[in-house]
C-alpha cells in the first residue's frame, strides 16, 4: 500500500505568531497588513498543480488534499478564503478563534474559543467541522477531554519534540495506537505530528523535530527527505504542519523581536515554497490526504 503524508496548514499571518506576542498585542491586530490571503492561494495553487491532468501530463498518481486549520479571527474577516479552500477539495479544520494558548486558558474560555470558532466555521462552509490545531501545539490530556465535549472527532496539537518549551505533554497509550492516530474515546483521536525517533547506544532513544515549521526551513532538503522516508519506512504515514507565512519572505519585519525569535520566524522563508514543492515532487508516489481522510480510512480498515 502507498504511504500517507498529511500536509496540514495553520492559518494564521504573520503578525499573529506566538513568537510576536510580546510585541505585537491582540488589541492591534485589525492595524497591520493582512498577507495570509495571498500566501494562502499560492499554497492552494501549488497543491492544485500536482493534482493528475487528463492528458499524459500525469505527475501524480493522486490528489494532494491537505487540512488547513483556520484561526477564527480571520475566518471572520476573510469567509470567501474559508469557501476557497473548502471548495478546492480540502479539509477546514480549527485553529482556534484567537490564537490563545490553551495550556494558558480557563476551562469555561476554552470551551467557548472551541465552540465559536467550530460554529463560526461551520457557519461559512455549510459542513461539519471536526478537527482542532491547538495554538503552539498547547495540549495537555485534560484538554483533549474539553475538545471532545465541544464535539469535535480529532485533535492534532501533540508535538513529542520535548525540548520546547511551549509545546504540550499528552501521555499516549500505544495499546490505542491506530496508524499514526491514537483512539481516545469511541469517536475521538489524536493525530500527532511527525517527529523522528532515533536509537542512541549511550543514552537510548531520542526525538528529533521532524514535522515542519522552522525545523522544515533550517534542515537542508537532502537530509529531512530522509528523515521523512525513514517515518514512512517505520509508520507508513507522515504529517507535517506549516504556516501560509513561511513562504512569504517579504513580510514586514518585526524589529524589536528578541534575536532567538527572529532567527525562529525569519530563517530560511525565501526557500521554503521551493522546498516544499520539491518535498511534494519528491513523495509523488506516496497518498496526500486531509486527517479526516487518513482517520475514515483507518476506520474502514
Ligand atoms: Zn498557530
Amino acid at each position: 500500500m502507498n504511504s500517507t503524508i498529511l500536509i496540514t496548514i495553520d492559518v494564521e499571518d504573520w503578525f499573529q505568531v506566538e513568537n510576536f506576542k510580546k510585541y505585537i498585542p491582540f488589541s492591534t491586530w485589525s492595524s497591520y497588513e493582512f498577507r495570509v490571503e495571498k500566501n494562502t492561494h499560492r499554497l492552494l495553487d501549488l497543491f492544485d498543480s500536482f493534482n493528475p491532468q487528463p492528458a499524459a501530463l500525469k505527475r501524480h498518481a493522486h490528489k494532494v488534499r491537505c487540512t488547513f486549520f483556520i484561526l477564527g479571527w480571520l475566518a471572520e474577516r476573510l469567509p470567501h478564503l474559508v469557501r476557497e479552500i473548502q471548495a478546492r477539495g480540502h479539509e477546514v479544520a480549527s485553529h482556534g478563534f484567537d490564537h490563545n494558548l490553551c495550556t494558558e486558558e480557563s476551562n469555561h474560555r476554552l470551551k467557548q474559543d472551541l465552540l465559536d470558532s467550530k460554529k463560526l466555521l461551520e457557519d461559512i462552509i455549510s459542513a461539519p467541522v471536526t478537527g482542532f490545531r491547538a495554538p503552539s501545539f498547547s495540549i495537555r490530556n485534560d484538554i483533549l477531554k474539553v475538545i471532545e465535549g465541544c464535539g469535535y472527532l480529532y485533535d492534532s496539537s501533540f508535538n513529542s519534540f520535548a525540548m520546547h518549551d511551549r509545546y504540550g505533554k499528552l501521555l499516549l497509550n500505544s495499546d490505542t495506537k491506530k496508524g499514526i492516530s491514537y483512539q481516545f474515546s469511541k469517536n475521538f483521536f489524536e493525530v500527532p505530528i511527525s517527529n523522528l525517533g532515533l536509537q542512541n547506544p549511550f543514552s537510548g532513544s531520542f526525538t528529533l523535530p521532524w514535522g515542519g515549521g522552522a525545523y522544515f526551513r533550517l534542515i537542508p532538503f537532502s537530509i529531512f527527505k530522509r528523515g521523512v522516508n525513514n517515518i514512512l519506512k517505520k509508520e507508513n504515514a507522515y504529517l507535517f504542519y506549516m504556516h501560509p507565512w513561511e513562504i512569504d519572505p517579504d513580510q514586514p519585519r518585526v524589529h524589536k523581536a528578541s534575536s532567538s525569535c527572529k532567527f525562529r520566524h525569519y530563517i530560511n522563508l525565501k526557500k521554503t515554497f521551493l522546498k516544499l514543492t520539491r518535498f511534494i515532487e519528491h513523495f509523488g508516489q506516496c497518498r496526500f490526504v486531509s486527517c479526516r481522510q487518513y482517520l475514515d480510512k483507518i476506520a474502514d480498515s
